[in-house]
């Protein structure tokens, strides 16, 4: 999703009280609870758009922090002004291009991480430019704690099916795996529409979904099962 530039929404997201500024400081790592004020869960959403799916969740969760990651201002923008019509204690935004990752959350910070409708970079040799591919899950598995997990839903098959092949190479393991969510009556349970998930259900799409976490972690996940 790349909306119009629009102008000053740069200098918008610099003065935004949502918007932890100092992120990319080499001390932000391991300083997320002092950001939010609390030892509750951190959950982060990595390409959020315009941020409705991680408003809701944030709104019906109080007791998880959220982080909304998303790499252009104009985007960003559309979050920010939902936060001004309804302030959320629990929800904090970053703009930043998710390859710096691990520069901002450090060893195990994060409880879950959310892709939601990724792009799908649809050649090849922009591959390792795809959210759920096998670069972006070895950042992942460094900020994940170790009962963590990431949730991916798209409707594009062609994506979906790329990021199951990505699991085996990259040490990770499905818990879950559908290709049609909205049918999955327990899966729907509490389940929070993104907009893209809107738009293409709507069209009649099917919704592909996977929950996954690395294999190192097989042992702390089982003991939670
Ligand atoms: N998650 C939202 C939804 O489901 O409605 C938006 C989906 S939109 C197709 C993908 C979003 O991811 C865009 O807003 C894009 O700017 C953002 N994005 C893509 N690559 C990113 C990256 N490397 N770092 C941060 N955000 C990224």
């Amino acid at each position: 999703m790349r909306l119009r530039n629009i102008t000053g929404s740069r200098e918008a997201i610099a003065a935004s009280p949502y918007v932890i500024q100092e992120a990319v400081q080499p001390d932000c790592p391991g300083t997320w609870h002092k950001i939010f004020g609390n030892d509750n869960p951190v959950h982060i959403e990595i390409g959020m758009g315009k941020g409705k799916f991680i408003h809701t969740m944030a709104r019906e969760h109080s007791g998880i922090n959220y982080v909304g990651i998303e790499k252009y201002s104009s985007v960003l923008l559309r979050a920010i002004q939902k936060m001004e019509q309804e302030e959320l204690p629990n929800l904090k935004f970053l703009r930043m291009d998710a390859e710096d990752i691990v520069k901002v959350f450090g060893a195990g910070e994060v409880d879950r991480i959310y892709l939601n409708f990724s792009d799908p970079w649809p050649k090849d040799r922009h591959a390792k430019r795809r959210l759920p591919s096998r670069q972006f899950l070895a950042r992942y598995e460094v900020i994940l704690k170790e009962e963590g997990c990431l949730e991916f839903k798209t409707d594009n098959r062609e994506l979906f099916d790329f990021a199951v092949e990505e699991l085996e190479p990259a040490g990770w393991k499905a818990q879950v795996v559908t290709y049609d969510l909205h049918s999955d009556a327990v899966l729907m349970q509490g389940n929070v529409m993104t907009e893209y998930e809107e738009k293409f259900s709507a069209m009649g799409n099917p919704i592909c979904k996977y929950i996954i976490y690395p294999l190192a972690n097989c042992e702390a996940i089982c003991r939670n099962c």
